[in-house]
């Protein structure tokens, strides 16, 4: 048998014993100097970093992206560059709400991060299985969020404080409507699409802008569990989604996603009934038509889910020449949020760790010092730490730059009024769903409200009866007579049910 390695100190120094402290005397206590022992103890203190604010629970994978069709119309972006290119990738899908430690199959939307490591940097698509979001405004994410986490009274999760919140926020209606669908606990991350949800843009080589839209159409069809079959399964593991999909990457059955655009001109932004810039809409598939673009394939388990799943930092800051933003106001304060979540979460240096340094292509920046910077600045001249400067340190390169965009208008707080806007495509997608469909969500919804107060009931319905008068008089008949069982509703196959 070949000889193991010799065990060794952080400082490399080979260490006696694994198992007995340092004594005076084989009854005596322990010796201080026995600073094995407390580095031990000390590194066990520290082993855990705090999870993260939202998205706390999530499984990841490692991948490959591959361009099926060619969109050079639209991006010049190196990693659409040719047809069969092919770009690393690092995936991570969540729960919203629920600790590190909850259940994989709970009612919640599911958050759905890509980093693709191109070779011009790091561009990550952070988005969630719903192609829409609750709010709009980055004000109100945090209370957003506070109201589906513990009460600071009773460490519960209040029901009462989410549809307080929604009732008091109606363009969240859109968003609910799909967490109450059979869409709202998938049954692994395996089978569900993920979106881009925020408007982003693109511009092609002749510095030609379109706004666009991310989808990822799962290959291995749309399959949701009911509240019952989610129960049974939290009964026996909390970990389905993890063992699944390390079992199926292990066994080399490699989950697969098609990527998807839409593509709206720049100039036809202001054309719309709706903004489209606007998180809690969605752009009409038969006004912008799904472009095909390539293939997702989830193909290795990590190495270590710590080193490359939970130190994983997606932002949608990280974009590269060809892709940028847009004037989706939740897109812009996330822009800030999550790189700023990372640097507390992680560190000043947190895109120098494994899961989020550029894989093909160098980083070279003037950030300097700071904790953990284990790291130097690859253009190897140390006279180089400002700019400018007469050495060969890196300048910044104008051919970059995004196209201008023409901004109009006046500095101001604008407020949008309650509109019917907010309701024509909640309505379109009620008006979708066949009646077991509809049956099922409102039981979903007795199930979600009937803890909540008459009041906030009341003002639930009221939001639900401008959507569509039979989705308010179905949801209250269901919370009224407490009615829950999903399983009563006629559906196609009990478990899973397929919507596709
Ligand atoms: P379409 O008929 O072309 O699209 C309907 C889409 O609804 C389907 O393609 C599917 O999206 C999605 N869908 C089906 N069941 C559910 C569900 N339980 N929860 C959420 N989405 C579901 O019409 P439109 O493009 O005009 O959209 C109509 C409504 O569909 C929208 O108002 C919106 O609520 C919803 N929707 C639209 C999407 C879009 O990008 N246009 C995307 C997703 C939902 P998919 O193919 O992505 O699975």
């Amino acid at each position: 048998m070949a000889k193991k390695p010799q065990l060794t100190t952080s400082a490399g120094a080979p260490v006696a014993s694994n198992e007995t402290t340092k004594t005076a005397g084989p009854r005596g206590p322990a010796l201080l100097q026995d600073y094995q022992l407390l580095e031990k103890l000390a590194h066990q203190n520290r082993e855990r970093i705090p999870e993260r604010v939202v998205h706390a629970k999530g499984w990841g994978a490692q991948g490959t992206f591959t361009v099926t069709h060619d969109i050079t119309d639209y991006s010049c972006a190196d990693i659409f560059s040719q047809v069969g290119k092919q770009t690393e990738v690092l995936s991570r899908w969540s729960t919203v709400a629920g600790e590190s430690g909850a259940a994989d199959t709970e009612r919640d939307v599911r958050g759905f991060s890509l980093k693709f490591y191109t070779e011009q940097g790091n561009w990550d698509m952070v988005g969630n299985n719903t192609p829409v979001f609750f709010v709009r405004d980055g004000y109100k994410f945090p209370d957003f969020i506070r109201t589906q986490k513990r009460h600071p009274k009773t460490n519960l999760r209040s029901p009462e404080a989410m549809f307080d919140f929604w009732a008091g926020q109606p363009e969240s209606v859109h968003q609910v409507t799909i967490l109450m669908s059979d869409r709202g606990i998938p049954v692994s991350p395996m089978h569900m699409n993920g979106y881009g949800s925020h408007t982003f843009s693109m511009w092609n080589k002749d510095g030609k802008r379109h706004w666009v839209k991310f989808h990822f159409k799962t290959q291995q069809g749309i399959k949701n569990y009911t509240n019952e079959t989610s129960e049974k399964i939290i009964g026996s593991t909390r970990e389905k989604y993890q063992e699944e999909l390390y079992n199926a990457i292990d066994e080399g059955n490699f989950p697969k996603w098609t990527m998807y655009i839409q593509a709206m001109p720049e100039e036809d932004a202001g054309k719309q009934a709706f903004n489209p810039f606007d998180l809690t809409k969605v752009w009409p598939h038969d006004d912008y038509p799904l472009i095909q673009v390539g293939e997702l394939e989830m193909n290795q388990n990590p190495e270590n889910y710590f080193q490359m799943i939970e130190n994983a930092a997606f932002s949608p800051s990280n974009v590269v020449p060809g892709i940028g933003f847009s004037p989706d106001k939740m897109l812009q304060a996330r822009i800030f949020s999550y790189a700023d979540a990372h640097r507390y979460r992680l560190g000043t240096h947190y895109e120098a760790l494994p899961a989020n340094a550029p894989k093909n292509s160098k980083v070279n920046h003037y950030h300097k010092d700071g904790a953990m910077r284990f790291f130097t600045n690859d253009f190897g001249n140390p006279d180089a730490y400002y700019e400018p400067n007469q050495h060969e340190g890196p300048v910044a390169d104008f051919s970059v730059k995004e196209p201008p965009l023409r901004i109009d208008g006046d500095a101001d707080r604008y407020y949008q009024e309650d509109a019917d806007v907010d309701y024509v495509q909640p309505r379109k997608l009620y008006e979708m769903f066949d009646d077991a469909q509809k049956e099922r969500m409102y039981k979903n919804y007795a199930a979600a409200m009937g803890p909540c107060s008459d009041s906030v009931k009341e003002r639930w319905y009221a939001v639900l009866e401008k959507v569509h008068p039979d989705y308010a008089a179905g949801v209250k008949h269901a919370v009224e007579t407490l009615d829950t069982d999903v399983n009563t509703v006629p559906i196609t196959e009990n478990t899973p049910i397929e919507d596709n």
